[in-house]
């Protein structure tokens, strides 16, 4: 079982950022990408570890949560993260809050804010206002164009006996 409460709770919270720390330090001594670590952990033991790595795998999405979803993820077979708490070493942006959500993890713990990734070069506010307004006002135009042939799809989906819901 997992504490979530007293000091207990709180000094695992702090081992597991710590953790997180390290995996920021080396993935930014390494030349992986910004100074960013990730740790997931379910039932008191790390399942699934991340670092930034976008600059070096040309991958915008490759932020440490991304990274260490997956990574447990692959380690418990599963794509539902249900019961395990995220620890990163900074606030995550909405991408990663995003698929945090998707991940249905139970507990996000971070220790640098957004703001203090902001005053080193990382600013995501503007995403943060982004996803809030309409499509039409958004920076990158996003267009509706209703597509017979995308709908059908789903159509398909919702007949798909072997379906699996996520
Ligand atoms: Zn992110």
């Amino acid at each position: 079982m997992t504490v979530t409460h007293g000091p207990l709770a709180q000094e695992q919270d702090q081992h597991f950022l710590s953790l997180a720390a390290d995996l920021s330090r080396q993935g930014m001594e390494n030349g992986s990408g910004g100074p960013f670590g990730c740790v997931i952990v379910m039932d008191g033991k790390v399942v699934g570890r991340g670092w930034n790595q976008v600059t070096s795998t040309n991958d915008p999405t490759a932020h440490a949560e991304v990274v260490a979803i997956r990574d447990a993820c692959r380690t418990l077979g599963r794509f539902d993260l249900r019961g395990a708490t995220l620890y990163a070493s900074c606030e995550p942006c909405p991408m990663c809050l995003a698929s945090s959500l998707w991940a249905r993890v139970d507990r996000i713990v971070f220790a640098n804010t957004r703001d203090e990734a902001a005053s080193i070069g990382f600013d995501d506010a503007l995403l943060y206002e982004q996803v809030a307004l309409p499509a039409e006002a958004r920076i990158i135009p996003c267009e509706h164009r209703p597509s017979q042939a995308a709908l059908a799809v789903f159509e398909a989906w919702k007949m798909k006996a072997d379906r699996i819901p996520y």
